[in-house]
């Protein structure tokens, strides 16, 4: 018999959001705690909302009221971007027992003692929320959440940074996670040495705008770190998430080409291949801009996976604009696009923006760039096809197959029939790519 609390997570949203659960996770599980499936009866649910799009609040809301309805005798704790940015909306949902936001997150286990004492004293009935929320401060400092363990027994996701200073019109993410800070290099190359030590072999740098780490520090940019990073023992590969097209510097260019540990991967959201569109959406750079960009980079790394984000449908997008976009995206023979239709976010200032467009049009678009993606994704692949490919292996299937990632980000599955001795997982291994290999 255990009398250990029992917790549920249920996390909405990117990576970060992720990351940052599996951190709570880990800070719970160190205090005491059991993480328990749902559905094995838990004292405390705790939900990590994403607000990034109109559906990633309605999801977020649909979960709190299934968790606050199926788990009425549960400590149901809200925290993440949608609670940052409606915090009281969030303390109205009936069985909504604690609100967070973006920031101290760590006091969730203070708050959770001070709940359970309630409950003993059989407050339960008259329960009201404690709202923890609070306003960003504009020196907001980074929030140390570490992480002992990652994702996969393979590749772990490494938080550099939290927070964008940007302000794109179109975006609730500065409003819901604060000013771009960095985490002290310090901090992200001690937890690295951990999470390599504990057997991870794949790091891959995250934030909210990675791009932006250390212009809060002096001396300090992503470049430096990845050069300091790429040179840990036991790394065998160090992979950005995702980068800004106008932080792409020079100096990153010659730090992700002169390490080989640096995946040959780069996630650039363009967002739209119309410069009016750009100039409407704050984007701050030009299409000529980004296509010289993708030359540089491709002038070192030819065969470089390079993918993006693009937003369909914002504001007044006429149709020559979309043309125009349309035929950007084709002439950049992006490796994967992910498209998404644009989101009005009350707030921001494309919200207000007349000439909004109707859903049916922004689908459209959508399809049409899906379209464009599959067909610049399979000529991305073609060239590969024939050729031997590394694979870290992340598991080794019952039939013996082992799926994994190559550098460049294609996920390939080799069949065990091709095994000539034991394939490991961690382990990295090669072999001419068929396409059925691909997953
Ligand atoms: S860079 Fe723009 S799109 Fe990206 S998080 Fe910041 S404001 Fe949002």
């Amino acid at each position: 018999m255990t009398n250990k609390l029992k917790v549920s997570f249920l996390t909405l949203g990117c990576k970060v959001n992720q990351t940052e659960s599996e951190a709570l996770n880990q800070l719970l599980t160190s205090e005491g705690y059991e993480v328990v499936q749902e559905a094995e009866g838990p004292d405390v649910v705790i939900i990590n909302t994403c607000t990034v799009t109109g559906t990633g609040s309605s999801k977020s809301r649909k979960v709190i009221r299934r968790m606050a309805k199926e788990h009425p005798l549960s400590t149901i704790a809200v925290m993440g971007c949608y609670s940052q940015t409606q915090p009281e909306e969030v303390s109205q949902i009936e069985g909504v027992d604690l609100v967070l936001g973006t920031q101290d997150r760590a006091t969730i286990l203070y708050h959770l003692r001070k709940l359970a004492e309630q409950k003993q004293e059989k407050h339960l009935k008259e329960r009201k929320p404690v709202l923890a929320v609070r306003d960003f401060e504009s020196q907001a400092e980074y929030e140390e959440l570490p992480l002992i363990e990652g994702e996969s027994r393979v590749r772990a996701m490494l938080k550099i940074q939290d927070g964008c200073s940007q302000f794109c019109t179109y975006c609730i993410v500065p409003y819901a996670r604060g000013p771009a800070r960095s985490r002290s290099s310090e901090k992200v190359i001690s937890e690295a040495r951990k999470l390599l030590e504990a057997g991870h072999k794949e790091i891959i740098l995250t934030g909210i705008h990675t791009g932006a780490y250390g212009k809060d520090q002096a001396g300090m940019d992503l470049s430096k770190l990845i050069s300091q990073l790429a040179e840990l023992p036991n790394l065998l590969r160090l992979r950005i998430s995702s980068i800004e097209p106008i932080e792409f510097s020079e100096d990153l260019l010659t730090a992700v080409t002169s390490h080989q540990e640096v995946c040959p991967h780069f996630h650039i959201p363009l967002q739209s291949g119309s410069d009016s569109v750009l100039t409407r959406m704050k984007r701050p750079y030009r299409v000529d801009d980004y296509a010289r960009l993708l030359n540089r980079i491709r002038e070192k790394l030819p065969q470089a996976a390079l993918t993006t984000d693009v937003m369909t449908g914002f504001p007044g997008e006429t149709e020559i604009e979309h043309e125009q976009s349309l035929k950007f995206i084709e002439s950049c023979e992006f490796a994967g696009i992910h498209v998404f239709p644009y989101s009005r976010r009350t707030g921001t200032i494309a919200a207000e923006m007349s000439n909004q467009l109707p859903r049916s049009i922004k689908t459209a678009r959508v399809q049409e760039i899906i379209a464009l993606g599959q067909k610049s994704r399979a000529n991305y692949i073609k060239q590969f096809i024939g050729y031997p490919l590394e694979v870290l292996v992340e598991k080794i299937e019952e039939d013996g197959s082992a799926q994994g990632h190559t550098p460049n980000y294609l996920e390939i599955r080799f069949p065990g029939s091709l095994n000539p001795g034991d394939w490991q997982v961690g382990q990295i291994i090669k072999h001419p790519l068929k396409h059925e290999h691909i997953v």
